[in-house]
């Protein structure tokens, strides 16, 4: 590790942080935060269990009515400031976000202003918050329309936005001005407990979050989910998990968020600016080294410009540079672990082994981290398994059709629905078929569609409910109403 490097995780509280404390876990237990581009371990950091979660619980329980109470405008001003520590200690947060999850610097800066980003919008949305009044059709009865903070919330996050995915909930949580229990991925808990910090300087008080690292997540998410004090889920990951949680959200009758899995077509027409559809499915598949449930998963080029788009493509995945990142110039990081880029190889063989070919790459890269290079895959047969599976990595498989009815329905032939992408210059058609998409988000001729500003969520088995936008804050809101009779 360089001095900075060193710095920047001897800067991080490596305890849990329960009600405004930052404190051992109860079983005196630790765990080994690894960089997954050397294997090198960066630092150990407490161990969430069951009694821990149980005390956050507490913590978050006691100080839900105060919280509620605070003005609008202080819990609004504790957002705004947390957005300018974020920003001031963008480079640092990069630093050791890309230690503890891979991705190349440049993106972990990214996803520091993304993650702010989140703090502002809900800076702003806190203090618009509103009900209503009106009269009963029959004229009898007046009804005043009141949003209330639902309670105390567990919150579940991934790894591979460690930050922007805590930002996206804890912005409108607090906005909204509900309590939380936060429990990070295993793999990217330094994030998450930086995170804890710049709030805690930013002026949160004591008991609205806890985050709670643990390599034993059922421990600390089960009995929090059973205890009715907890009023609400918001969880982002894989759709396997999501379906459980939502099998324990259950029995307290929860309200649940769920951002889930994706399988997002990227769809390229005859029609269409291949330059900036090569652009676009750069940004689509690599951003994130492909570890993004927004990821184009599968590329449907039309017959007439698909040879042509593939070898573009290829030229510029090729070009790519592979490596830690951290070093200058990297574009392309590590795989979260070995299992990772173990599925990834599985889904490669399994296409070729069907007739795709290589264009360029097709295997893992050098080196001791989990690495794996940029591929471009021709010619895949529809049924090849890497249609219906996330691959979670940089593969892009290039799969060819003649018409718009063929390329909507193979799209729309997925359990997931998160996001598609479409390419056209047809605007008939691009309506047309950003109509026909059955995705929560569509991409037309722009490769990135996440934005705080915008509400992110998706349909099908990728998910309930929506995240950022107008809508992100309705999500940690009740509604009641108060009817008004004797007028
Ligand atoms: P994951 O395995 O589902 O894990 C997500 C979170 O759930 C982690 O904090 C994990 O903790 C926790 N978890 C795992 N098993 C649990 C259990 N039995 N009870 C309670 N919590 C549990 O997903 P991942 O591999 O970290 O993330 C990748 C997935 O997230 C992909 O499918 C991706 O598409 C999805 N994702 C979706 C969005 C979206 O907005 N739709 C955004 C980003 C990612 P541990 O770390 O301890 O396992």
């Amino acid at each position: 590790m360089s001095d900075q490097e060193a710095r920047v995780v001897a800067q991080v509280d490596k305890r849990l942080f329960v009600g405004g404390e930052w404190r051992d876990a109860d079983s005196g237990a630790t765990f080994e935060v690894e960089d997954p581009s050397t294997r090198e371990v960066l630092c150990a950091v407490a161990d969430a269990g069951k009694e821990d979660a149980l005390a956050a619980l507490d913590a978050a329980h006691r100080a839900q009515p105060s919280w509620a109470r605070t003005a609008p405008r202080e819990r609004s001003e504790i957002l705004y400031r947390a957005y300018g520590l974020l920003m001031e200690r963008q480079e640092d947060l990069a630093v050791l976000m890309t230690l503890e999850m891979g991705k190349p610097l440049a993106e972990a800066k990214g996803e520091i202003a993304y993650a702010a980003e989140f703090f502002r919008w809900f800076a702003e949305e806190a203090v618009r918050i509103e009900g209503g009044f009106s009269t009963s059709p029959d004229g009898k009865a007046r009804f005043l329309i009141m949003r209330q903070p639902v309670g105390p919330c567990m919150l579940i996050t991934p790894w591979n936005f460690p930050m922007a995915m805590g930002t996206r909930k804890i912005g409108p949580a607090i906005a909204a001005g509900c309590t939380m229990v936060l429990k990070p991925a295993h793999q990217t808990p330094l994030s998450a407990l930086a995170l804890a910090g710049v709030l805690t300087e930013a002026g949160l008080p004591e008991g609205v979050l806890s985050v709670l690292p643990t390599t034993d997540p059922g421990a600390v998410t089960e009995p929090l989910l059973g205890d009715g004090r907890i009023r609400k889920l918001s969880f982002t990951g894989s759709t396997a998990v999501g379906r459980k949680l939502l099998e324990q959200s259950a029995g307290q009758v929860l309200r649940t968020s769920m951002e889930l899995g994706g399988n997002a077509p990227f769809l390229v027409f005859d029609d269409a600016d291949l330059d900036a559809a090569v652009d676009g499915a750069m940004l689509a598949k690599m951003r994130n080294i492909g570890e993004a449930c927004t990821a184009a998963n599968r590329i449907y080029a039309q017959s007439g410009i698909a040879e042509e788009f593939s070898e573009r493509l290829s030229a510029r995945m090729g070009a790519l540079r592979m490596g830690r990142g951290l070093d200058e110039g990297v574009e392309v990081g590590p795989l979260i672990d070995d299992k990772a880029r173990d599925k990834v190889q599985r889904l490669v063989d399994d296409a070729v082994g069907r007739g795709a070919s290589v264009l360029v790459g097709g295997g893992p890269g050098d080196g001791p981290g989990h690495f794996y290079r940029p591929t471009v895959l021709a010619n895949v047969p529809f049924a090849s398994e890497l249609s219906t599976t996330e691959i979670f990595g940089p593969v892009a498989p290039v799969l060819t059709f003649e018409t718009e009815e063929e390329a909507v329905r193979a799209a729309n032939d997925t359990e997931f629905g998160l996001v598609s992408y479409l390419y056209t210059r047809d605007l008939n058609r691009a309506l047309r078929v950003s109509e026909a998409l059955e995705t929560g988000m569509v991409g037309l001729n722009q490769g990135v569609v996440s934005n705080p500003a915008a509400p992110f969520g998706g349909v099908k088995h990728s998910g309930l409910g929506r995240e950022g936008g107008r809508v992100g804050i309705d999500e940690f809101l009740d509604t009641k109403y108060v009817g008004i009779g004797g007028i």
